[in-house]
């Protein structure tokens, strides 16, 4: 058997300790992988699977990538969940006897990364802990290590809860003690990783508040552990925990998520078309992180939405001022990963000219916040910081534009350290003789080819042909290098200068380097200013940006009612509206007062129903994110939750049956709804036989009726359901109208009062243009029903025997053809019935 050589053990102990890494072991300028590391590594990089080379270790399959271009593939392999331990070579090969000692300096994970492109501009990179107790509870605390914020809270023994909050943010990595079962809480495609030290470490003990109890420190102490071990490293930056309740936030299910399009669309998971794609107009990496928060966790407290809608409100007010606001924002970089980066000593000299660029901006965007005269912004900036001494450092210090590396010099300004521009001048000095040198010998020695250059291996020479050679004087000219057709030279002037030059640029690069860590070092004491600094901006950002939709889109502000009343005039939904040609979209009133809860919706498919639904939730949600919202008018209850069981697309890869899913999304909003909740369910039941699905379908709507009292809106096929009006007195029938012209069905998208005259499923297969003969079957079988069950009435047909299931077979089909009329003119306007209760009430 071959023997093992020196390095092979090192490499295989310091493996031992890091199983579930890539260990990526520096050998010169490359990583190399080894053995299983290496063919998996091979397979996911695409790069080429080799053996190692010397004789002894033939078998062993490597694989590597240059150093400096590793951070590409440690971004790939990041991005598809691995983790990677960085192991360096921890002394200098030249002195050192034996193997190189070599150390892991930091293992880097999927929520640990802290560059390359795992990290988007405007998305948090978060990762988080938990850790459960006997008592069924778990503290939850997440963290995101590029910006240093951190927030926790402790979850109830739900575990929907828990697998809410996961959802809450996208969370990539998931640290547990390793007693935990995590099975339950695979809910999202998040990294799992252990830590069982529950100590929390004495740097870290400020960061936890007295609104902290053991059972968050706890696991504060775990993640934090955990970032000790695989940073190895001050996190000088971790900003100090933020507790808080689940329920001080608006909470949505996944599926209401998903399917009010919040953050990103249905179908191809893309933030265009999503509602923080219309309302997201900020400027700033920062402000566009906490938009999508904002969106994803919408405020129950009437005081701290109102600041926010006082803020839209100026800004709406002050147009130029909104205007220049955006100007100067636009040249505030991310204050929050800079600060990041300072605290974790990876921060260069063009990143700190981005930080002075940003800190210029500060006491001019700072004049036009005052100009607003407005109480919030005077308190949000109250405590602002204007860094006038980081800046002057900064101006004073550093280069315009400094290189990346922070090594080879042209970081520091002239005139910041006098040490440095005496080497800079000796060195400038030495170049200008130099550069005089090359008339001086062309003069002296007649050879008019004669030149003078430089190399790295050589450095500098004069150069002569050979057919001048000898026109050379003798003895002064010291041979360095031949070439084919000429040859090199130094004189002892040359060498002099040479050293003279070489040697202040060393000593000045040294200098330099020196000087940045010093001016690092500094801009670190500024952190927490700048963390607290970089929030109000983001802030600001956020609610420029409201402010402007609003005025591009005519929002108003809402108002928000005591007694829960439900009103809109002329409510839009915000992106399909977009999506429609100008002045296409049909607005819609809803009025719920404060004694009725429920609207049971009907109206042919295609007709709008789901629409209004979502536009109701969706404005609900602006409302409470700080927005304002797309109506003339609008007041709303605040709701504490939003439940929403609408459509089916995206069950279809689940796995699950439809009506299964169906089913358990409505258990959900059954059991978990309160009465200041907002439920909307479409089409309860259709996913099973027609009396099976309507008997459901009166049962839920009882429930929630007679039990919960939510405010629910209720769509529906089964016309027998708009009886339940009669009694069920908070109930209220609306539908959805449509009107038949000439065989064709025209959507007025009008929601009116009362029940839908009749169904239109046949005419709608119609206009799909099923074969005349289906067509003409179903009229007579229609007919057949309804006798038999005894309903039909001469003027009205209420049977519904739709298709069970009705995809949504016409979006593309322009014959489908849409009124903007307003056709409900004559009726009375439900958004009027909604105030005349109000004023009943009174
Ligand atoms: P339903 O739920 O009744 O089947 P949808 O709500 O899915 O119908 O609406 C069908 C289509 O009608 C939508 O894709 C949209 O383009 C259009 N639509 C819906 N509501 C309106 C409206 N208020 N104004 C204009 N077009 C609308």
């Amino acid at each position: 058997m071959s023997e093992e050589t020196p390095m092979m053990k090192q490499y295989k102990q310091i493996k031992a300790e890091y199983e579930d890494t890539f260990l990526f072991y520096r050998l010169g300028d490359f990583y190399e992988l080894f053995f299983d590391d290496a063919v998996k590594a091979a397979q996911e990089l695409e790069i080429t699977l080799t053996r190692r080379g010397s004789k002894n270790e033939q078998d062993i399959p490597m694989c590597g990538v240059p150093y400096h271009s590793a951070e590409h593939y440690i971004s790939t392999l990041i991005e598809r969940g691995f983790k990677i331990a960085i192991c360096e070579q921890v002394e200098d090969p030249k002195t050192a006897k034996g193997v190189v000692k070599r150390e892991v300096v930091q293992i880097i994970t999927p929520g640990t990364v802290m560059e390359g492109k795992a990290i988007q501009e405007k998305e948090n990179n978060f990762i988080a802990a938990m850790y459960p107790f006997s008592d069924q509870s778990a503290a939850f605390v997440k963290a995101d290590l590029t910006t240093g914020e951190t927030a926790g809270a402790i979850l109830n023994e739900d575990v929907n809860e828990w697998k809410r909050e996961i959802l809450r943010s996208d969370i990539k990595e998931m640290v547990v003690p390793s007693f935990f079962e995590i099975d339950e809480l695979t809910v999202s495609s998040m990294v799992f990783s252990e830590e069982d030290d529950t100590d929390l470490q004495p740097e870290f003990k400020d960061l936890c508040s007295q609104d902290s109890n053991d059972k968050l420190k706890t696991a504060f102490a775990i993640l934090t552990n955990y970032f000790k071990r695989t940073q190895k490293r001050a996190l000088s930056h971790l900003q100090p925990l933020l507790v808080y309740k689940p329920h001080e936030r608006m909470q949505l299910d996944l599926h209401s998520r998903r399917n009010l399009e919040l953050t990103e669309t249905m179908m191809e998971n893309k933030k265009k078309g999503s509602l923080l794609w219309l309302v997201d107009q900020t400027v700033t990496a920062m402000g566009g992180r906490l938009v999508k928060k904002w969106i994803e966790e919408p405020l129950l407290n009437t005081k701290e939405i109102n600041n926010r809608h006082s803020l839209v409100q100026s800004l709406l007010d002050h147009y130029f001022e909104r205007e220049e606001l955006r100007d100067r924002l636009r040249h505030v970089y991310d204050l929050e990963r800079l600060a990041g980066k300072t605290a974790y000593g990876n921060v260069n000299a063009r990143e700190l000219v981005q930080l002075r660029r940003s800190l210029q901006e500060l006491p001019d965007l700072f004049n036009l916040l005052a100009q607003l005269n407005n109480s919030y912004v005077k308190e949000l900036t109250e405590r602002s910081n204007d860094f006038t001494d980081l800046r002057q450092l900064l101006e004073e210090s550093l280069t315009n534009d400094p290189p990346i590396s922070i090594t080879e010099g042209g970081l520091i300004k002239e005139g910041y350290n006098e040490k440095l521009d005496e080497y800079k001048e000796a060195s400038r000095n030495g170049k200008e003789w130099i550069s005089r040198l090359e008339q001086q010998e062309r003069e002296e020695t007649g050879i008019k080819s004669l030149k003078v250059g430089f190399n790295r291996v050589f450095g500098y020479y004069i150069e002569v042909t050979k057919a001048n050679i000898p026109y050379l004087p003798e003895g002064r000219y010291e041979r360095k290098q031949t070439l084919t057709n000429a040859e090199r030279y130094v004189t002892p002037e040359l060498k002099e200068k040479e050293s003279l030059i070489l040697g202040a640029e060393e000593h000045s690069t040294n200098l330099e380097y020196q000087l940045f860590l010093e001016i690092r070092e500094k801009v670190k004491s500024y952190l927490h200013p700048l963390q607290h600094t970089a929030r109000i901006v983001s802030e600001i950002d956020v609610l420029q940006g409201f402010s402007l939709v609003s005025e591009r889109h005519q929002y108003v502000c809402p108002k928000f009612s005591q007694d829960r009343t439900l009103s809109i005039q002329d409510g839009r939904h915000p992106v399909v509206e977009q999506v429609l040609d100008q002045g296409d979209y049909v607005a819609n009133d809803i009025g719920l007062g404060a004694a009725e809860e429920m609207l049971l919706i009907t109206g042919p498919n295609m007709a709008g129903k789901s629409t209004y639904m979502r536009q109701i939730a969706l404005i609900s949600i602006m409302a409470q994110a700080g927005c304002f919202v797309p109506a003339l008018h609008a007041q709303l209850p605040i709701f504490d939750q939003v439940f929403t069981r609408i459509g089916a697309a995206d069950d279809l890869s689940s796995g699950q049956s439809t009506f299964m899913v169906e089913m358990l999304e409505t258990r959900q909003a059954l059991s978990m709804a309160t009465p200041n909740s907002l439920i909307l369910l479409d089409e309860i039941g259709r996913g099973t036989s027609t009396y099976d699905g309507m008997a459901l379908a009166q049962s839920i709507v009882e429930y929630i009726h007679n039990e919960i009292g939510a405010k629910t809106l209720f769509s529906t096929h089964y016309h027998e359901l708009t009886s339940l009006a009669e009694t069920l007195d908070k109930l209220k029938n609306v539908h959805v109208r449509a009107v038949e012209e000439d065989g064709e069905i025209v959507f007025l998208h009008k929601v009116e009062q009362g029940k839908a005259d009749r169904s239109y499923g046949i005419y709608v297969a119609k206009l799909a243009d099923l074969p005349d003969e289906v067509l003409e079957r179903a009229e007579t079988l229609l007919h057949h029903f309804e006798a038999a069950s005894g309903t039909e009435s001469s003027t009205r047909r209420e049977t519904t025997h739709e298709p069970e299931t009705t995809p949504s077979l016409y979006e593309d089909d322009t014959s489908v053809s849409s009124s903007t009329k307003n056709e409900g003119a004559e009726q009375l306007a439900l958004f009027q019935t909604g105030q005349e209760l109000e004023h009943q009430e009174k």
